[in-house]
């Protein structure tokens, strides 16, 4: 084990990249601490027994309001690791252009041993104790999911805070991934994966850095690996195969399977859920250590499940040529050291899985405008698109077929709004840091060039605010 935490690990990132800066020493220490920190400790009732429960909230940064990030449900939060999450989340809104300080929440507890009943307590108290402290709140802090928590978490804080602030007019944006019957956005719940499916489409398609690391360009035929089949890891496999990927393995807690002709993702989940486990997928190998199948042959690595997965222990072995950190954190800064070594690439994770708080973004201004996207435009375009068709059928004496008449006609959905947003947001970051990386020769990898990125950008809106000379 190293003998720092995640948190020095993110700092670490940081001081690495801060040296290529010109930013006063005294600029620089206010972004990397924590602006505020709050600790809880509430009682709830379980059966007939009470149980205290531990929980944070952690505002990285107030360079930008509200504060933004997910709450973590899981027994191995703590307060490092929220700390961690929440600079992170600074320095992810900064690289997609999200105009959010970073936050992070975290509740110590394992959810799959609660019942929906008690979760739904757990949560409702967790967000009374937030709106206490004034901790939440469309202008304040604005939570949504992360691991372990989902639409249905959101929609009991969004519940929770529109009773406890009547007439709030714009109460519906205290917190994002909600389902979108109570408030939310369609989209965001594929988001994170579609967002790392267009990051790393980008990368691909670059060919200066695929030849770097000895690949053709292109996502077609490209053999893809994923650890962790939640909605990060199951979003980001689906789009991969849509797009001629072949998804060669894939890794949960229960181990890791393996076919060189590809796994049908949907088919995995299904018979995961039928028989509780991914092994015995037929026509897959099984491997006994889940993380096995991270060290397989492959062109692209997807690690999205939890942080420190891939480490000085080992980071040798990994064969991937392309590592996309879905997840927050997955490898150590000894991993990342070797890998680059490797000559391996690393696509970071703070700016790769921002897709998720990208569409949160976008729930949030829906909420605020409180108008559905594409409500207003969508008829006017479609009827000045069959004008347009029907001008240039005319003119060429041709009728255009069916299929492409409905494309070309088709006025936006909401969901084609955030989707065509989140892929401009995606291609536009991984455009800004990799040529931050070719503008500075010195900047060993793609991590600390996302980092310089974002830490002009925060300092930059600090001096803006005035508060720095
Ligand atoms: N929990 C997600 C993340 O780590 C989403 C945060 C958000 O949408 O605010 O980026």
């Amino acid at each position: 084990m190293s003998d720092y935490s995640f948190f020095d690990a993110v700092q670490m990132s940081f001081d690495k990249a801060a040296k290529y800066t010109k930013w006063d020493p005294g600029v620089l220490e206010q972004i990397k601490q924590c602006n505020a920190v709050y600790r809880m400790h509430f009682p709830v009732k379980i059966g007939d027994k009470i149980e205290v429960i531990k929980a944070y909230r952690v505002q990285h940064s107030h360079h930008k309001l509200p504060c933004k990030g997910g709450i973590r449900y899981a027994t191995s939060v703590n307060l490092d690791e929220v700390m961690a999450l929440a600079a992170l989340m600074t320095f992810k809104c900064a690289i997609v252009n999200v105009p959010f300080g970073g936050a992070k929440g975290g509740i110590s507890i394992d959810p799959r041993k609660y019942s929906a009943y008690d979760l739904e307590k757990i949560t409702r108290r967790y967000t009374s104790e937030l709106i206490k402290k004034n901790f939440i709140g469309p202008g304040l802090d604005v939570p949504a999911p992360d691991y372990g928590s989902g639409e249905r978490e959101m929609a009991w804080i969004v519940d929770t805070y529109t009773s406890m602030r009547p007439g709030e007019i714009d109460g519906l944006g205290c917190v994002t991934g909600k389902p979108v019957t109570q408030g939310g956005v369609r989209g965001r719940k594929e988001a994170t994966g579609l967002g790392v499916f267009y990051g790393l489409r980008e990368i691909l398609n670059m060919e200066d850095l695929t030849a770097k690391v000895g690949l053709t360009t292109g996502v077609e035929g490209k053999r893809v690996v994923v650890q962790g089949l939640g909605n990060v890891g199951y979003h980001s496999a689906k789009f991969f195969q849509d797009a001629g990927a072949i998804v060669v393995g894939l890794a949960e807690y229960e181990g890791s399977i393996w076919s060189d002709q590809g796994l049908d993702v949907d088919a995995v989940v299904a018979h995961r859920k039928a028989t509780g486990s991914i092994l015995n997928f037929p026509g897959a190998n099984n491997f006994a250590v889940n993380t096995e199948a991270l060290e397989m042959d492959c062109d692209v690595l997807i690690p999205a499940a939890l942080e420190n997965v891939i480490n000085a222990e080992n980071a040798p072995r990994i064969k991937a040529k392309i590592i996309g950190e879905a997840a927050n954190g997955p490898l150590t800064p000894e991993a990342d050291e070797i890998l680059t070594k490797n000559g391996r690439l690393v696509v970071p994770d703070m700016y790769l899985n921002a897709g998720g708080v990208t569409v949160s973004y976008f729930e949030w201004l829906k909420n605020l405008s409180h108008v559905r996207y594409g409500r207003m435009e969508k008829r006017f375009t479609e009827n000045q698109n069959t004008q347009i068709l029907g001008q240039i059928e005319n003119l060429t004496g041709k009728k255009a077929d069916n299929k492409v008449r409905e494309t070309i006609m088709h006025g936006p959905d909401e969901v084609d709004i955030v989707r065509s947003g989140l892929e401009e947001t995606m291609i536009t970051a991984t455009r800004e840091i990799v040529e931050a990386w070719k503008n500075n020769p010195e900047v060993p990898d793609m991590r600390t060039a996302a980092y310089l990125v974002a830490i002009n950008k925060v300092a930059t809106s600090y001096a803006e605010l005035g508060i720095f000379p």
